[in-house]
């Protein structure tokens, strides 16, 4: 086996195609641009100057030590003492390894064989490039140890039980619920309940309050406060939206 060379030295200047004007610019980059913005620049001539220092059309491209980070693509001067580096600052150093490592990762597995997994070997999903309209597996042994083994179902091969548990589940919402125990003080026939209602309890006439739309906003304001009726209002829109059950 001959192992594959996959150094990269990027030269200075170079950029990675990859980010090259795909990631924000980074700090080495923005400091360098600032200094071409006079203060309190009118919004459309910043858009020019921009368009300039992006281009290259400025004063100072020439210096030796300006060049585009390798990772941001925008122009950048060294502070090297050796003039040597390639990005313009510490996270465009990062971002440009983790594309070069990601290259580097590419190329190797070029041309290596990948084990064959459980699905390769006993699962019949696709015949001749096309996926089969009704996959199959070699046995039920095979399907049944595919489940076990990724914990399915914990009932080892009795799937009369594991079915039982899903319906179970699937009945109760999710959670196996203990029975309500009720405590009766010797009364079992039904009896009226008097619900408090804007202030009126007990028997008699029920006063019924009306409130404009802006007397019940002061009025759930003054309840919930500001951040806590807030978030009810989102609650109760994800409600209404079917994002979850209240
Ligand atoms: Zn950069």
């Amino acid at each position: 086996m001959t192992a594959i060379n996959t150094k990269i030295k990027l030269k200075k200047g170079d950029v990675l195609k990859h980010t090259f004007f795909k990631v924000r610019p980074g700090e080495g980059a923005v400091e360098f641009a600032r200094r071409y913005f006079p203060i309190n620049v009118e919004y459309h001539d910043a858009l020019e100057i921009a368009a300039a220092v992006i281009d290259g059309h400025f004063e100072g491209v020439d210096d030796p030590k300006v060049r585009r980070c390798a990772h941001c693509g925008y122009y950048y001067r060294d502070k090297t003492k050796n003039n040597s580096s390639v990005t313009c600052s510490k996270e465009c150093g990062t971002g440009k390894d983790i594309v070069l490592k990601a290259w580097r990762r590419e190329v190797r597995k070029v041309g290596k064989v990948r084990r064959l997994s459980w699905l390769d070997l006993h699962y019949a999903s696709s015949y001749q490039g096309k996926p089969l309209e009704y996959p199959f597996w070699s046995s039920d042994w095979h399907m049944f140890e595919y489940d076990r083994k990724r914990k399915v179902y914990s009932f080892g091969d009795d799937f009369e039980q594991y079915v039982a548990q899903q319906k179970r589940k699937a009945e109760m919402g999710g959670k196996r619920k203990t029975a309500e125990q009720i405590d009766y003080d010797g009364y079992n026939v039904p009896r009226n309940i008097h619900v408090k209602i804007g202030g009126h309890v007990g028997y008699g006439k029920v006063t019924v309050i009306k409130k404009g739309h802006g007397e019940v906003e002061a009025d759930l304001l003054a309840r919930y406060g500001p951040k806590k009726l807030q978030q009810e209002r989102i609650r109760a829109q994800m409600a209404a939206l079917g994002g979850y059950k209240i």
